[in-house]
């Protein structure tokens, strides 16, 4: 019994234990006891076994005391370590906060414990979820559950930034975990690992508890294996939160009841600029094929332009660097984590020691660009200039969206790269952001979905981009392409 409730989802495991088919500490044993055999993984940084049976009891007894359960009632999950959780360290995968045990909860993960989740631990990512491969945690690689067929065992990046949210949601050591985005965190690692994610309209989630990377950018949402998951947990997530001076003001829609992969009357964007030369053919193929479920599903198929496509990614890395050096300025020695105090040092010795020590490569790279782009002699030329074309490239998907409900595009260039493939070559992994960042830089809500396997055996995902707002376009997309693909590969046990 307990080995097959790894393979349930979340609307299975929550309908399960409602109805009694199995309880909710069944199901948290079965996971924590997957969890703890994948220790080669490296998906998690902090296990919480007991948390996720104490949980589970709270949800028996619930439902031995005949009251309803919650939304994720029973449901033990995986939370990136990029969200505060009480009197559990929370790292964002960094030295420089390594021991800090936060005195309260964040908002998104105290609503999902308060509907019914429970936690299993927290996991791995890239430092400060900066990265697209999760080789710039402090705390080592994730590696993906997947391999190529090629009868090789090079280790495979998971994706990134949420890299353990993936590696964990493939491997069946969770049914779903929380991700952020901030440009294709929730999204690339989705695809990379064939298991959906959706980035919800900026605004949605609030951002209170969750560290800071780019402000402007950053979402929280939820990594599942399936549509109806993504849409249960999404629901759980959002909502209003005076803590958060961005969070929307609006009520949070019905998803899951909401969902319905009949697409006709519906127009489907393809964007012509995302069409580049040199494009890997199993992408191209495997959009294309994209295109046809979604015209099996109803859609009428119309050509759209976003012109400015081409300067997000150079934006993008100019933002998101910028927003980073002011929000990293808080680690400084003196309030979390990390102090390092030579002897005899001062103050400022000592903010620089440990920032010198605390922060990883990358972090650095962020926060030397980031500095850079805001001085006073370059600030007109560089970060000025990316906020235009960030207005011009939401403009774009303002044009668009007068001629189509949603846009389709591949989630990433490539599948899953192998581990080394891309770290020491900055741009080469900035570049694997392409599709991912104007969805970002624009709030809008975009998900991944598995659409197929490549040539090597490899997991493909599709984007759906939708207007502000409209996660369930957007979801609805997302059934009828996964009604379609009828995916259910899945990584064969190595760990
Ligand atoms: N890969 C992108 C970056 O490195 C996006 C990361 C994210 O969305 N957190 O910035």
């Amino acid at each position: 019994m307990s080995s097959d409730l790894t393979e349930l989802g979340v609307a299975a495991i929550r309908d399960g234990v409602a109805k009694g088919e199995f309880t909710a500490v069944e199901v948290a044993e079965a996971f924590n006891a997957n969890v703890a055999a994948a220790a080669a993984l490296n998906a998690f940084i902090v296990t919480t076994p007991e948390q996720a049976l104490e949980a589970a009891k709270a949800n028996d007894a619930k439902r031995a005391a005949g009251q309803p359960l919650g939304k994720m009632g029973g449901v033990p999950i995986g939370m990136k370590d990029l969200f505060a959780t009480k009197g559990v360290q929370t790292t964002a995968a960094s030295h420089i906060l390594e021991g800090f045990t936060p005195q309260y909860e964040s908002t998104v993960s105290q609503k999902l414990w308060d509907a019914g989740a429970g936690m299993l631990g927290k996991l791995n990512l890239d430092q400060f979820a900066m990265g697209s491969s999760n080789e710039t945690s402090y705390f080592g690689n994730v590696i993906s559950p997947w391999r190529r067929n090629d009868g090789g065992n090079a280790a495979l990046a998971p994706g990134g930034s949420s890299g353990g949210s993936s590696a964990a949601v493939a491997a069946r050591l969770a049914p779903a975990a929380t991700g952020t985005d901030t440009g294709g965190s929730i999204r690339q690692p989705a695809a990379f690992v064939g298991i959906s994610g959706i980035k919800p309209t900026y605004g949605r989630c609030s951002r209170w508890g969750i560290v800071a990377f780019a402000s402007s950018l950053d979402q929280a949402g939820p990594m599942a294996r399936d549509v109806r998951d993504c849409a249960i947990m999404l629901e759980a997530m959002a909502g209003f939160d005076p803590k958060d001076a961005t969070s929307l003001n609006l009520p949070v829609p019905e998803w899951e009841a909401g969902l319905n992969g009949d697409l006709r009357g519906k127009k489907v964007g393809i964007p012509r600029e995302y069409r580049m030369d040199g494009m890997d053919a199993d992408v191209a193929a495997s959009w294309d094929r994209g295109i046809e479920w979604l015209k099996d599903a109803g859609a009428e198929i119309v050509d759209v332009s976003l012109p400015h496509t081409k300067y997000a990614l150079p934006a993008y890395y100019i933002i998101a660097p910028a927003e980073a050096s002011s929000n990293l300025a808080r680690y400084d020695g003196v309030r979390y984590g990390l102090r390092d105090l030579p002897d005899g040092a001062g103050l400022q010795d000592m903010y620089a020691a440990t920032r010198a020590a605390g922060f990883g490569a990358e972090v650095k790279r962020r926060i030397l660009i980031g500095t850079y782009v805001l001085s006073a002699g370059f600030y007109d030329a560089y970060y000025t200039q990316a906020q235009k074309v960030r207005t011009l490239i939401a403009q774009d998907f303002k044009n668009a969206f007068t001629q189509c409900d949603v846009i389709l595009a591949p989630t990433a260039p490539t599948a899953a790269f192998g581990l080394g493939e891309k770290s020491d070559d900055p741009l080469s992994m900035y570049l694997n952001d392409v599709f991912a960042v104007p969805a970002s830089l624009a709030g809008l809500p975009a998900m991944s979905v598995p659409a197929g396997l490549n040539r090597e055996g490899l997991p493909l995902g599709l984007q759906i981009v939708g207007k502000a707002f409209d996660e369930q376009g957007v979801l609805n997309a997302g059934l009828a392409i996964e009604a379609r693909a009828q995916f259910s590969a899945k990584p064969e046990k190595w760990w």
